[in-house]
């Protein structure tokens, strides 16, 4: 057995497969294309390392084989996804049929290095000519098909019906976002920011983008509310966390007593595996636990207050840092964080861009940055596009400050680079300053 098994990439994937779709139609036969995605990858790679997710792939790979005919066909498309070829099916449930012969022949636990691993798999058909005529339509309707498949929880789904455009639009987001974790399309910028008694870098909080070879570089407000609505976002998050906790070692090389910060979205926070894994995170980088932030909305607290406060208990038991973003737009009650194990508040940019010119604004900075110091919370005040409002914020106490006049987000290779020239960041690590 043969791994890791050769990636077939997906544009060359649609020529081969338009080949098939232009004999079916020359033979007047059906033609089924599967898209058979394997569950947990991503968190195997993480918790075992690369070679374990190989080796799984080839495994499944080799099982799947047993139970084909000698005509159909199977590649690995993207890292985690196999695509079968079904010529000449009868009809859908024959498709449907050869589906669920590879959930069963899955069904077995399956053994590497002496573990035994549950392959679970989701699987998502399409027909040709029923639902696209087209190979290029057709793997897209493969696509939703299995997007569907994950969303519902379900082996096995079949594209029944070409979907109105509403939901095809829905759809196709999500199952490009699926594509793009598979195919390292998202990427990290870097935010510093500063220690206001100092006046120098502290930290920086990682902020997602998405490298659509179509359109461009997309904003996180785009697609992480998407990301949030499948069951995309705990894998997406590990992978932002463990690319951050690489990345850093890096930046502390730089720069002494840094930290990182990664953002957590509800439906990660209430994850009941986050706390593992993220303690595995810091264990496989060789982090320490307070050099990595973790910023939680308010609003992700309050959907299940009782259980946010234990996982947030449970995280710092593991020493790393707890913070609230964007404090101030929700409910903002600080008798509540003080019941929470919180080392910072970060007082949200709306209040703070206008604190120059709007008087009610500054009020709540001060009352937060006063109330905060009084439960031994730090204060970062986000959105600093000034100097003014920076010396502002320095005047009223707050300990650190994060904003486009001190530096905006950066890929980080950019980072780097700023780390060594900026006057933000004179008393690096690894330079002596020599001018
Ligand atoms: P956030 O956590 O509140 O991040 C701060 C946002 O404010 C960033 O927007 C940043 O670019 C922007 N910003 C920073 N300084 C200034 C300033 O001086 N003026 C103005 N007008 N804006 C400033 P960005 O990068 O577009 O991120 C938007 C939101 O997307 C983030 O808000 C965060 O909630 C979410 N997000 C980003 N990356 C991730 C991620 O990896 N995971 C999760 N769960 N959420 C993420
Ligand atoms: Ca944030
Ligand atoms: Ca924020």
């Amino acid at each position: 057995m043969n791994f890791p098994i050769p990636k077939q990439d997906r544009s060359a994937f649609v020529g081969e497969l338009q080949r098939y779709v232009d004999k079916s139609r020359r033979d007047g036969s059906l033609l089924g294309v599967m898209l058979i995605h394997l569950h947990r990858v991503v968190e195997l790679n993480t918790s075992f390392g690369y070679k374990v997710g190989d080796r799984l792939l080839a495994i499944v790979r080799d099982r799947i084989g047993k139970i084909l005919r000698p005509n159909d066909s199977i590649e690995r498309i993207g890292d985690h996804d196999f695509v079968l070829v079904l010529p000449s099916p009868k009809n859908v449930g024959h498709a449907s049929l050869a589906a669920n012969r590879i959930v069963n022949v899955l069904e077995e636990p399956l053994e590497i290095d002496g573990n035994a691993i549950k392959a679970s798999v989701a699987i998502g058909i399409a027909l040709f000519p029923e639902h696209a005529q087209e190979a290029d339509a057709l793997l897209r309707l493969a696509d939703v098909a299995l997007a569907g498949a994950i969303q519902s929880n379900s082996p096995i789904k079949i594209c029944a019906e070409v979907p109105d455009k509403g939901t095809l639009s829905s759809f196709i987001i999500e199952s490009e976002l699926r594509h793009a974790l598979m195919n390292d399309e998202f990427i990290l910028y870097y935010q510093p920011k500063i220690d206001l008694a100092t006046r120098q870098v502290c930290g920086a909080e990682a902020l997602s983008r998405w490298n659509n070879p179509a359109r461009g570089l997309v904003p996180p407000d785009v697609f992480i509310p998407v990301a949030e609505q499948t069951n995309l976002m705990l894998p997406f998050t590990l992978w932002s966390l463990n690319l951050a906790a690489r990345q850093f070692g890096e930046f502390n090389r730089l720069s002494k007593n840094f930290s990182v910060a990664v953002n957590l979205s509800a439906t990660v926070l209430y994850d009941p595996d986050v706390v593992d894994l993220i303690n595995r995170t810091i264990k496989i980088w060789s982090i320490r636990p307070e050099q990595l932030v973790l910023e939680v909305t308010e609003s992700a607290m309050m959907v299940d207050p009782k259980t946010s406060l234990e996982t947030l208990n449970r995280f710092h038991d593991l020493g790393v840092m707890l913070s609230i973003d964007d404090f101030g737009t929700g409910y903002s009650s600080l008798a509540y964080v003080k019941k929470m194990p919180v080392n910072e508040l970060k007082i949200d940019k709306s209040f703070v861009m206008n604190m120059d010119k709007d008087k009610g604004d500054a009020m709540i900075v001060r009352t937060v940055i006063d109330m905060a110091h009084n439960f031994e919370i730090a204060v970062t005040a986000e959105g600093v596009e000034s100097q003014l409002i920076l010396e502002q914020l320095a005047e009223l106490g707050c300990d650190c400050a994060q904003g486009f006049y001190l530096a905006k987000p950066m890929p980080a290779a950019n980072l780097i680079d700023w780390l060594q020239v900026s006057p933000w960041a004179r008393q690096t690590g690894m330079r002596s300053v020599t001018g």
